[in-house]
């Protein structure tokens, strides 16, 4: 009569889940949802010490007030970079690609660079109309420098800058980042020189050896100073040893780029960008995130895993609390991986899946356990508990809507003397097939069969007329009797059952009324000599109570 779907569906749910989880995953759609993970786990890192060495030199808004409007002449940087003879590195974060009005101004700062030696300049990929052509300062300036670096940020999705790659470059992740050939110069390894600008067209940008920005907890791990500050006020000594980038910071100059820290905040510029992945490269190592492909076989390895181990648990209570400290785990698994191992896991889908799925186990097992509580266990019917429901549920329906209902009770003959005679599980057997004959005969939806207690058995057809009602149960008294199971211990000598019957209109009647009737027939049944079926008629209890 009810289909138990959810037990069913949750048998299914691990295959479903680790398909789901992989669609997912490979759809990007809860990417968001471990972006939101990451950003809450950075934020809430220890502050780090400020003994980076790092100093940002801020091309800001002081400074064009000071300096005027961008472009400065060529001199200012040349000046500034004699300044800086002592640093230990400099990131000149300044895209100068056309040639100045004046040619020797590009020699003056040409000269500075390589007089410096320290000086690391910009590649980035552009659109110049429809071709991706990689930018790079003028060869005149490039030639000088000790070495190039990309400053290719990914945004993710969100528009968010989280990951950077060690490596990219157009037609093949042919240069260093930016701020990774400025570290490698601090530490005092020459990079390799910058490779010719590709000869083909039509390249793509490629990108490999991704990191996660070490934004840390927002703290700026870089003293900033401004342009015109050290270019005219600050003493050549206050750089010394220090690692230099030199950038635009100001608004409108540069662009502005969401980081997971700028929520409340103003965007970072690209030099700031490059000052929080100097420091990460300089300090510890970078976190790396797990590769998509492996995220996913990871992320389905670990709910399969876990929902096998935990879907044992027989009460719903703990399975759904098991469920859920399970997906805790992950999520501190996540922080724990991001924190000690340095590598970004983004387990919040896995998460999320393996909470659907103690959901989904918890429903199930209530569902199996309601089932439980409304089956008689020998038998596999309907019990007493779940006919009784229905029995009344049916019958105020069927007095309402003014139908027929019949109820039965089918009683074994003889049954003492069975077990007497076979034993009790010979008779636990003998209940099994009748339970077996009672779901042949009456297998209809309106058709309710249950084992009310012992041998006997209580039937409801609903919406029947009584001929209708006497001509099933007769066809299943003699369907039990032509299954000849042996009966030495009954006349019959065979097993064989009495069944009363009532069947009518219920107007004025109760389930304890029709129960009664049902019965008195069955009385009478057993008096005429079993093996019978009898209808109650509506007078024949009266009658019966109370003898003339
Ligand atoms: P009648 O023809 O008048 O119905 O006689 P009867 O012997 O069937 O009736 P009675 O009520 O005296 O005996 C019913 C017997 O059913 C008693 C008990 O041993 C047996 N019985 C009740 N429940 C079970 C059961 O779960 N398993 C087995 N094997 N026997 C049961
Ligand atoms: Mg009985
Ligand atoms: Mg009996």
């Amino acid at each position: 009569m009810h289909a138990p779907t959810l037990p069913r569906l949750a048998r299914l749910a691990p295959l479903l889940l680790a398909i789901l989880g992989l669609l997912l995953i490979g759809s990007q759609l809860l990417n968001r949802l471990d972006f939101w993970l990451y950003d809450g786990l950075i934020r809430s890192q220890l502050k780090h010490d400020d003994h980076s060495g790092i100093t940002v030199i801020a091309i800001d808004e002081k400074s064009l007030a000071e300096l005027g409007r961008w472009p400065w002449p060529r001199a200012y940087h040349a000046q500034l970079l004699d300044k800086l003879l002592h640093a230990r590195a400099i990131g000149l974060d300044i895209a100068i690609v056309e040639p100045s009005t004046q040619p020797e101004a590009d020699q003056h700062l040409a000269d500075a660079i390589r007089r410096n030696g320290k000086v690391i300049g910009p590649v980035f990929p552009e659109m110049q109309g429809h071709r991706l052509v990689e930018t790079r300062p003028l060869p005149l300036l490039a030639s000088a420098m000790a070495g190039l670096g990309h400053t290719d940020y990914e945004q993710d999705e969100d528009g968010i800058i989280r990951r950077a790659y060690l490596q990219a470059g157009l037609g093949s992740p042919r240069h260093p980042s930016f701020a990774g050939a400025v570290s490698q110069l601090a530490r005092g390894i020459r990079p390799a020189p910058a490779p010719p600008p590709p000869a083909l067209s039509g390249l793509a940008w490629y990108r490999a050896q991704a990191v996660m920005v070490p934004f840390s907890n927002g703290a700026r791990p870089y003293q900033t100073v401004s342009y015109s500050d050290a270019l005219n006020r600050l003493p050549a000594d206050s750089f010394a040893n220090r690692i230099v980038l030199i950038g635009a910071t100001a608004t409108g100059l540069g662009d502005s780029h969401l980081t997971p820290l700028s929520a409340n905040n103003r965007g970072l510029s690209g030099v700031e960008i490059n000052a929080f992945m100097l420091h990460g490269l300089m300090e510890h190592p970078l976190v790396t995130p797990l590769d998509p492909g492996w995220k996913a076989l990871l992320s389905a390895l670990i709910l399969l895993l876990a929902d096998w181990r935990l879907a044992r648990q027989s009460s719903p209570r703990r399975l759904l609390a098991s469920y859920a400290l399970a997906a805790l785990a992950i999520l501190c698994g996540s922080a724990m991986a991001l924190y000690l191992g340095r590598i970004w896991l983004g387990g919040s889908v896995a998460a999320l899946l393996l909470l659907l799925a103690g959901i989904l186990r918890f429903v199930a097992s209530l569902s199996r356990l309601h089932t439980l509580a409304m089956t008689d266990s020998l038998t596999g019917l309907h019990n007493r508990r779940h006919f009784d429901a229905t029995f009344a549920a049916a019958l105020a329906e069927h007095q309402r809507r003014n139908w027929p209902l019949a109820l039965l009770i089918v009683d074994l003959d003889n049954f003492k003397g069975y077990n007497d005679h076979y034993g009790h599980y010979a008779g636990d057997e003998v209940l099994q097939q009748t339970a077996r004959a009672l779901r042949k005969c009456f297998r209809r939806n309106d058709e309710t069969v249950a084992r009310l207690g012992g041998e006997e058995f209580g039937i409801l057809l609903e919406r029947r007329q009584p001929e209708q009602a006497l001509a099933a149960a007769e066809r299943f008294c003699r369907h039990l009797e032509g299954l000849a199971m042996p009966h030495a211990a009954s006349p019959q000598g065979t097993v064989t059952c009495s069944i009363g019957l009532t069947a009518r209109h219920p107007a004025e009647d109760t389930t304890r009324s029709l129960f009664e009737d049902a019965d008195q027939a069955l009385y009478l049944a057993k008096g005429e000599g079993r093996n019978r079926v009898r209808l109650a008629r509506p007078d024949q209890a009266a009658a019966q109570a109370s003898p003339p």
